[in-house]
């Protein structure tokens, strides 16, 4: 995706009132200056989202949520900043800038132009599946369960056994082969001049990104001699399957709404359970569940529950995903379908219902790879070290479900003692050990999270929390320090963007928020806003932050020059000199 000049976000801010947007979502009560609502992005029984007209700014005392125009849509809709940008540009009857009205693809290769091409195509394979070509296709899809409701529902259609029926029919409508090839549609043959129909013979479950578009398909193999029983669209500028989630489309809704996210493997395994009126479905296409597929969850879910065919791939995929969602801070369970059955049989023989239950039922991701452990563990029999390394395994798994806030200390100890049981270890000495597991656990890399590590009262917050509130009070500040003097990384970014707006005198908290670089910030950013105004007291907060900044500069720079081999008799010196000169500049280090 482009990206939006500056001016023309700060010019879509400033169309956009913020109060107004977020009335369109929540409604608000007038307080004081401020106004109250209930916040969407937590369960709020208790108005806990404060908007500020003045500021432009939205911030949860509760959830922490928080941030201006642009975060909110962000958030509210689950888009991408520069998706944001478009929707508000939109919604102020803005132009897009001519250079960003399409993707820079050659013409008629445009985002947009290959949707219209996949819908076209979608539109084709619907109507062969009620020809006399679509008889066998028909009567297949009948009997693996889909009502005629859920093929109209889902869009499921036919691909007829021909090497150009859909090019020839496409070109009719004036689409050309190099679309086709863009979109996947065609594949270019080897023997022959020119392309084929990638889909033959085959069921068709079209693919739609979360805003609804058909952006692939899928299709199964009809005659059972195929090679490849499933076949998918190769990615392309509309898809990568490594980031999309079969049925999200259909099922997103009901994801938000009970904070939970079924993922099962297939097509059938995901739309029978939707027929069945399971809503919080989504499948995997033909790949293990990927770092992305999770991101893409995590907006939507709080929990996911993963359910496989049978324990063996159960086992092993679950044992991946838990590391990824762990990440995430996302709950996992995992639900075995039973009697070697799929999830799309299940809910035909048993109903909707009875897999609602089954899911509901699933234990944890941890508790079931101790399941799996411990048998792995009874079939090693008196093979201490094989008993040894799966124990030791899982205790790693455990360290870091713990390290990351998975699971609380109580938890923790019921695990160890099981472990420790098992490996004839003393709680004590295991739960030493499990300590030293935790500790080499590696930090986790969420974005935005990275901000707790500077905490309330640091003066690196302080200055910053000043000078969004007393902008004129920058010359004072920058007279004295600078961003290089903010050691974390997140703070010294939002100092460098806060100084160069401030040079051009338009430092303002929206317009930060305006900036696509800090949008992680958001929120840190809306709280700073709001703290610093809370704790008042401006120029007594900036000149203790200020000194202390400079007292940490100062020691940087003793430390240098005792690296450039200065004794320390020439150091006391040095220090004394600088100090007399400027008192102000270096306070006397202690
Ligand atoms: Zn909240």
């Amino acid at each position: 995706m482009a990206r939006f000049p500056d001016h023309f976000i700060q010019q879509v801010a400033a169309a956009t009132d913020i109060v107004d947007l977020i009335s369109q979502y929540v409604a608000l009560k007038k307080r004081g200056r401020e106004f109250l609502g209930l916040c969407p992005f937590h369960e709020d029984n208790r108005p806990s989202l404060n908007v500020s007209a003045t500021k432009q700014i939205f911030k949860c005392f509760a959830c922490g949520a928080g941030g201006g125009v642009f975060q909110f849509i962000e958030k509210y809709e689950k888009l991408p900043f520069p998706e944001a940008v478009k929707m508000l540009a939109q919604r102020a009857n803005i132009p897009l800038p001519r250079a960003l009205q399409e993707a820079s693809t050659p013409a008629g290769l445009s985002k947009a132009d290959l949707i219209g091409l996949m819908t076209f195509a979608a539109k084709f394979y619907r109507q062969r599946l009620g020809s006399p070509a679509g008889t066998a296709a028909l009567s297949y899809v009948r009997q693996r369960g889909l009502s005629d409701e859920s093929l109209e529902r889902f869009g499921i259609g036919y691909a007829p056994d021909s090497w150009d029926a859909l090019s020839q029919a496409a070109s009719k409508q004036g689409h050309s082969e190099a679309q086709l090839l863009a979109a996947g549609l065609v594949a270019r043959s080897e023997q022959r001049s020119g392309c084929y129909d990638r889909f033959r013979n085959r069921l068709i479950f079209p693919i739609l990104n979360p805003a609804g578009e058909i952006v692939a398909f899928g299709g199964r193999a009809l005659d059972p001699a195929d090679r490849a029983k499933y076949l998918n669209s190769p990615d392309s500028i509309l898809f990568d399957k490594s980031a999309l989630l079969y049925a999200l489309n259909w099922s997103r809704e009901a994801i938000v709404a009970g904070g939970r996210a079924v993922v099962v493997e297939g097509y059938f395994d995901a739309l029978m359970p939707l027929q069945a009126g399971v809503g919080n479905v989504v499948a995997t296409m033909g790949t293990s569940l990927t770092d992305r597929h999770v991101r893409l969850l995590s907006r939507y879910a709080r929990e996911v529950v993963l359910v496989f065919d049978s324990d063996l791939a159960g086992a092993r995929a679950a044992e991946r995903a838990l590391e990824l969602f762990l990440l995430q801070q996302i709950h996992v369970r995992v639900a075995t379908i039973p009697e070697g059955k799929d999830p799309c049989d299940f809910c035909l023989a048993k109903g909707g219902e009875a897999f609602r239950s089954l899911v509901e039922a699933a234990p944890d991701a941890l508790q079931y790879i101790w399941g799996r452990r411990l048998e792995s563990c009874r079939q090693a029999g008196d093979d201490l070290a094989a008993r040894r390394r799966a124990m030791e395994d899982f205790l790693r798994l455990v360290a870091s479900s713990s390290a990351y806030g998975v699971i609380d200390s109580m938890r923790r100890g019921q695990l160890a003692q099981h472990i420790g049981h098992m490996l004839n270890i003393s709680p004590g000495d295991l739960e030493a050990h499990m300590r030293r597991l935790i500790r080499q656990v590696p930090p986790r890399p969420t974005p935005g999270m990275a901000n707790q590590g500077v905490p309330q009262g640091d003066p690196q917050r302080q200055v910053i929390e000043v000078l969004l509130n007393r902008p004129d009070l920058f010359d004072s500040v920058s007279a004295s320090i600078s961003p290089e003097d903010f050691a974390d990384a997140d703070m010294r970014q939002l100092a460098e963007h806060v100084w160069q707006l401030a040079r051009s005198g338009r430092l303002r908290i929206d317009e930060l928020l305006a900036r696509q670089d800090l949008s992680v910030h958001a929120a840190l950013l809306a709280e700073l806003s709001e703290g610093g105004e809370r704790r008042g007291n401006y120029e007594d907060t900036l000149a203790g932050a200020i000194e202390h900044l400079l007292g940490r500069r100062r020691k940087l720079e003793l430390q240098d020059m005792k690296s450039s081999g200065l004794n320390d008799d020439a150091l006391r010196r040095l220090d004394e000199s600088l100090r007399q000169a400027d008192p102000r500049r270096h306070p006397r280090i202690t």
